[in-house]
């Protein structure tokens, strides 16, 4: 059989994990393959919104600070490469159900690094067909990434430069030695599995422990909504433009297909009804599954046995944030041998690993 010359990286999966790991290797001038197929639909179906701050608890997200640095210039210059816009600046307004939920707002703002992130001042409602009495807290530094655009186009800048192929990628028939892998026609040093919740199916690392929470939007038109911020009530309403909404989502830890459901509609549509007061007509729903992980932290790192074997995976509901961060460790302990952070770093687990070859 046929060898092309041996590439520094092959990568499975390009969703937001695949693409930010696909960009430490253009910067660095690697050269790589990328294998993805759609049976993950997690990326493209994202609200993509960012946000530093865990709403349902007042608290700061993991290295959110960090992160936001890392990811703020990450997606410019993927705009100024792809020519497309990504980032929709937008606010994330928190909607008050009570004068509780008010207090525990002002409570937030005394804590450390939390203060920068919050509105000192509470904002009332001047949206007629918005119910919100007790008025909004607004995070700052928010917005939202074009996820579905960024994945369509970078696909397509990679398939330019056949960089991609649209396949499944069939781990029986992956070989490895200790100085490269050969899969069918590709030779590359260093494998990256990008599968998101793809990883079940991953024989090599299906030992981590990666739980799916599956998520569904609605998406509306609603020409006389006219709102701006993304409203956080029990559900999200994010403006996409053109008088559409997305509407949700909704977490479901006992399924793992990429369908949507009748009863989930019924449900969101429910809850945003609560809070939004005018005619809308769905035009749309979407479903994909949230690579989530029993310590809400990234799988990254090398396999136990396969030195040429690593995972990036594990961005849970925050991907967008995540990604680049992650991607960069893992760029780093490949390719300078730079320690991994222990809490995003496998080895955690490597107790699940004996476990399994027992
Ligand atoms: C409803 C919903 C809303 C969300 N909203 C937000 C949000 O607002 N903000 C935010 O930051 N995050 C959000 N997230 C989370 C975010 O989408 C994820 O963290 C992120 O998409 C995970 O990216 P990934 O690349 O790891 O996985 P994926 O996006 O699932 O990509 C993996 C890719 O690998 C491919 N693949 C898998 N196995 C194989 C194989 N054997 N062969 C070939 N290809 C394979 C898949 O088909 C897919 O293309 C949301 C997720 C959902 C489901």
């Amino acid at each position: 059989m046929y060898l092309c010359p041996m590439l520094d990286y092959l990568v499975v999966g390009l969703g937001l994990a695949g693409i930010s790991f696909c960009e430490q290797l253009e910067e660095n001038g690697k050269t790589f393959h990328v294998i993805s197929d759609d049976s993950q639909t997690s990326s493209s179906v994202a609200g993509g919104l960012y946000n530093p701050v865990v709403l349902k608890r007042f608290t700061l997200a993991w290295r959110a600070n960090e992160q936001l640095e890392l990811a703020m210039p990450f997606y410019r210059k993927l705009e100024k490469k792809l020519d497309i816009t990504l980032d929709y600046k937008l606010s994330v307004a928190r909607r008050f159900n009570s004068i509780e939920e008010q207090n525990l707002w002002f409570e937030a703002m005394d804590k450390p690094f939390l203060g920068d992130f919050l509105s000192s001042d509470i904002h009332s409602n001047t949206n007629p067909n918005v119910d919100a009495s007790h008025g909004f807290g607004t995070v700052l530094k928010t917005g939202r990434i074009d996820t579905e655009n960024l994945l369509s186009t970078y696909s397509a800048y990679l398939a330019e430069m056949k960089r991609l192929t649209g396949e499944r990628f069939d781990h029986r028939i992956l070989q490895i030695t200790n100085e490269s892998i050969s899969y069918k026609s590709i030779k590359a040093r260093y494998l990256v599995f990008a599968e998101g919740f793809g990883l079940k199916k991953n024989p090599y690392f299906n030992y981590l422990p990666l739980n799916g929470n599956k998520g569904e939007y609605v998406i509306i038109e609603a020409p006389e909504l006219n709102e701006e911020k993304a409203i956080k009530s029990s559900i999200f309403c994010i403006p996409l433009g053109k008088n559409q909404y997305k509407i949700g989502a909704n977490y479901n830890r006992n399924s793992t297909s990429n369908k949507p459901s009748k009863n989930t509609r019924k449900e969101l549509l429910q809850k945003m009804e609560q809070f939004i007061r005018c005619d809308y007509k769905v035009i749309g729903q979407v479903a994909g599954v949230r690579p989530t992980v029993i310590d809400r932290r990234p799988l990254v790192g090398r396999h136990p046995e396969y030195c040429n074997l690593y995972v990036l995976n594990g961005f849970g509901s925050r991907g967008v944030l995540i990604a680049p961060y992650a991607s960069l460790e893992l760029y780093r302990f490949i390719e300078e041998q730079k320690p991994l952070p222990g809490e995003i770093d496998i080895e955690r687990f490597s107790k699940k690993y004996a476990k399994n070859q027992l």
